[in-house]
């Protein structure tokens, strides 16, 4: 029998810790919790490997293991293996980022009079705190301190455990448990008939408790509290009447999760042509068992839902569970309806709101099986489902599936292609849109393009116009172009909907032009140069390349720089202004922010309760409004000013996810776009829905450049309290990867884009590496660049932090 275990805890450290199991704990399993000491105190982690090697240091023995099964299968610590080398975290930090807050890590410190302390030695003050704490078992550490602030006593405490006649000891801390409610059933040899035998015996009206016996002989039993609950007869007082007699309770889980949606499973669709033609693709594969990866490459509005759908109920047939993950803001009542009315409660929906004993209701339902199916954001990819058998992933593109802080810093895309291989099970990736790194692999063969062309049934694309803002620059009313204006005014008019959207991006700012729309562009990185006002410098956060800001624009000599990219929050007003009459909703991370308010704003929009809906690119994605006739992009440009090589990107795909957005249902739509570059490629593309055209444009300029998925970008992010510190840092940081891969690509060092947030100041280096290398290798090279990086700079890590991020998106 294994006799060391190596654990992994949920610190930023990397390393493995190793313990001795002592031989009174039996076998330890992989994926147990266990109490173990370090340093001075107690900690828990996760076993992570079970070994015979006897380490060359000397270990200490496991002081508890807290779970009886383990808490994480095999599976998944294959799977956090992986993440923990290819994303350079630590391995706990993955396990805890796969926990719900329940079950994590942490623990409770409480106090405990020393053994055989002797109180008569003991002052009267402190004799008092004494006997306080030990009249409680496990009297907490925060409590004890909270309870004494203030008064003397406080100081006798700490006096107390400094002398060590209090010590602190710690405790998982499980705070969190499984909420459960009375379930009712007749008592033994009672039941309906006897009651209802009963009821016609009487020869009076029933009083109170007679008319509940009654309403159960009807509903039946057993019932659980919160049903009857609803029922008009019961109170505590009849409940309490009938027990023991007639009904009697036991607690079972209670059910939390209240959807309260439709289900009917009848109602799934039946599949169009093209639907059937991908789903029959897909459905093989998953008949053989193998893994395997698609594109499903499709529209807005094809219907590639329903391709998902009908695949989710393949793999359940087969005994199989599936994972559907979508951005964080696309998981609408809406999203959620449509898969619970074809699955009902076999469903859990994991989204951020949730609160921690939600969370952990479904996490239980998932891991013993009760239900099969997770639908959530990027962090749903590592839901405990059982025998896993497909994994969704709706609009693959969004950039909400990279986590960026805190580690781990994954890519729920690749993370979800790694399960689904350890799982021979089939992956699908769904968009509009797709990534040019979904489209690399469909180059590479290694997944399946799968099409759909057409809109279900006669919606058609909307007409998208572009309106030069250089050229209505008195033609305006606000910040709308009169075309744009007047189609407001007209679908009001009619009783339609409008969706406003303007970008507010969270970075500093930008010059254009505003004579010929130019933006100024890093001359090697083909970036935007970003607007830094405190040094009064255009600068490449990629390279570091800076200048003073211009006086001329270098395109066309005119003189009408203008900084750009402020907020444009004032719109709201102007239409109220314009339009005293129409009902507008603001949809931004600052109206969304409170818990429903989300899910509030787009039902109230849905149910025709306002007219306007303005917010910033949260509105393009994944909505469905069948009333909507009008979508105006305020100012398209400031996408394409974002500096990252993927602002073209990103402002191709927003600006056809929004024109998505304009008449799906029976009336036809029309899409403007304010810009002032209106012969931009993104837009030229986006107008004519010609995906194809773009993408092959655009991977030209990504192999030109070595941007992704030419290769691989990992960035280091360095953060420290003094610029001059942070810099050097980062220049050493540069001389090392310099020597470790010589081969590749270094950018930079560089101040970032956001150069200085909250009295840090913040600068990168990023380098590119062959795309085709896997964890292994990223693991090895990182491991190497920090291990000769803390022997050689003279800044600490504790005084300059430094973040990695692989595949660092923005
Ligand atoms: P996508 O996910 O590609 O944007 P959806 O799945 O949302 O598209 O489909 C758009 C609309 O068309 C939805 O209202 C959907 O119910 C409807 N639809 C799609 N396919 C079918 C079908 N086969 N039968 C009936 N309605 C369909
Ligand atoms: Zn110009």
């Amino acid at each position: 029998m294994p006799k060391y275990a190596d654990i992994a805890f949920p610190t930023a450290v990397r390393r493995l810790f190793t313990y001795e199991i002592p031989e009174n704990l039996g076998e330890v399993k992989l994926g147990v919790r266990v109490w173990v000491p370090i340093r001075n105190y107690n900690a828990i982690g996760v076993v992570v490997k079970v070994h015979e090697e006897v380490p060359d240091f000397e270990v200490r023995p496991i002081r508890k293991v807290l779970d009886v099964t383990p808490i994480v299968s095999q599976e998944f610590l294959k799977l956090s293996h992986w993440v923990h080398q290819f994303y350079f975290s630590s391995w706990g930090e993955v396990i805890q980022a796969a926990l719900p807050a329940g079950l994590n890590f942490t623990s409770r410190k409480y106090l405990k009079p020393k053994d055989e302390l002797e109180i008569n030695l003991l002052s009267k003050e402190e004799a008092e705190v004494v006997k306080e704490i030990s009249v409680q078992e496990n009297q907490g550490y925060d409590e004890a301190k909270k309870r004494w602030k203030g008064t003397g006593l406080s100081k006798t405490l700490n006096s107390l455990i400094k002398k060590g006649f209090l010590e602190i000891w710690e405790e998982p801390n499980l705070k969190v448990s499984i909420k459960t409610e009375k379930e009712w059933n007749w008592v033994e040899g009672k039941n309906h008939k006897l009651a209802s035998d009963f009821l016609n015996t009487l020869d009076k009206e029933p009083n109170k408790w007679q008319k509940a016996l009654k309403v159960l002989t009807e509903v039946g039993l057993p019932k659980k509290q919160s049903e009857l609950k609803s029922i008009a007869e019961f109170s505590p007082h009849t409940l309490k009447r009938l027990q023991g007699e007639w009904i009697t309770f036991q607690e079972v889980e209670a059910e939390i999760q209240d959807l309260n949606l439709d289900f009917d499973p009848g109602s799934i669709k039946s599949l169009n042509t093209e639907q059937e033609v991908a789903f029959r693709r897909i459905a093989e594969s998953l008949g053989k068992g193998m893994f395997s990866s698609f594109l499903l490459y499709g529209i807005t509005g094809s219907g590639k839902t329903e391709v998902y759908i009908h695949s989710l109920k393949k793999a359940l047939e087969s005994g199989k569970g599936g994972i559907v993950l979508v951005p964080e803001i696309a998981l609408t009542p809406q999203t959620v309806a449509r898969f619970y009315r074809v699955f009902g409660d076999k469903v859990a929906v994991l989204h951020s709101r949730m609160t921690n004993r939600e969370r952990l209701h479904a996490w239980k339902a998932l891991k013993d099986g009760t239900k099969q199916i997770a639908i959530g954001p990027r962090s749903a990819v590592f839901a405990p489902v059982q025998n896993l058998g497909i994994i969704i992933l709706d609009e693959e593109h969004d950039a909400s599936y990279k986590q960026m802080d805190p580690a781990p810093r994954y890519h729920a895309r690749e993370t979800a292609i790694m399960r689904a291989s350890i799982n021979n099970a089939v992956v699908i990736m769904g968009s509009a849109t797709p990534s040019m790194q979904a489209l690399q692999m469909v180059k590479k063969s290694k997944s399946i393009l799968l099409e759909l062309n057409k809109r279900h049934a006669e919606a058609i694309l909307p007409e998208v116009k572009t309106l030069d803002l250089k050229e209505y620059k008195s033609a305006k009313k606000g910040e709308l172009a009169v075309p744009l204006f007047m189609a407001i005014e007209e679908a009001l008019s009619k009783k339609e909907q409008v969706i406003l959207l303007y970008n507010r991006r969270g970075f500093a700012s930008y010059l254009q032009c505003e004579t010929c729309g130019h933006i100024p562009q890093s001359p090697e990185c083909s970036v935007s140069l970003t607007y830094h006002k405190r040094k009064n410098m255009l600068m490449c956060h990629y390279s570091g390349y800076s200048r003073r800001v211009d006086t001329v624009c270098e395109s066309c000599g005119s003189n009408a720089l203008t900084v750009q990219g402020l907020g444009t929050q004032k719109i709201e007003e102007e239409l109220e202004e314009f339009f005293p009459d129409a009902r507008i909703l603001r949809f931004d991370k600052d109206s969304t922010s409170r818990k429903g308010a989300h899910a509030k704003i787009l039902k109230q929009f849905e149910e025709g309760e306002a007219d306007i809906l303005i917010g910033t690119q949260l509105v393009a994605k994944g909505l469905d409004f069948p009333n909507v006739t009008v979508v105006g992009v305020i100012d398209a440009d400031t996408e394409q000013a974002f500096p990252s090589f993927q602002s073209t990107e990103k402002m191709y795909q927003l600006l056809s996810q929004v024109s998505g957005r304009s008449g799906r249902g029976k009336k036809t739509g029309s899409v403007f776009i304010q810009t002032r570059q209106p012969e931009n490629t993104a837009i030229q593309y986006a107008k004519k829905h010609d995906h194809k055209g773009f993408s092959k444009d655009e991977m030209s300029f990504r192999e030109e450049l070595f941007y992704p998925p030419f290769s691989r970008l990992i960035t280091f992010v360095l953060k420290g309290k003094k610029e001059h510190q942070v810099s050097q840092a980062a220049h050493i940081l540069r001389g090392v990867i310099n020597r470790v891969v010589p081969d590749f690509d270094v950018l930079g060092p560089s101040a970032s884009a956001i150069s200085w947030i909250n009295g840090n100041f913040f600068w990168e280096v990023t380098l590119k590496i062959d795309p085709d290398k896997g964890a292994k290798y990223i693991e090895a090279l990182l491991e190497k660049v920090t291990d000769i990086y803390d022997l050689e700079s003279p800044i600490s890590t504790a005084v300059v932090r430094i973040n990695i991020n692989v595949d660092a998106i923005r």
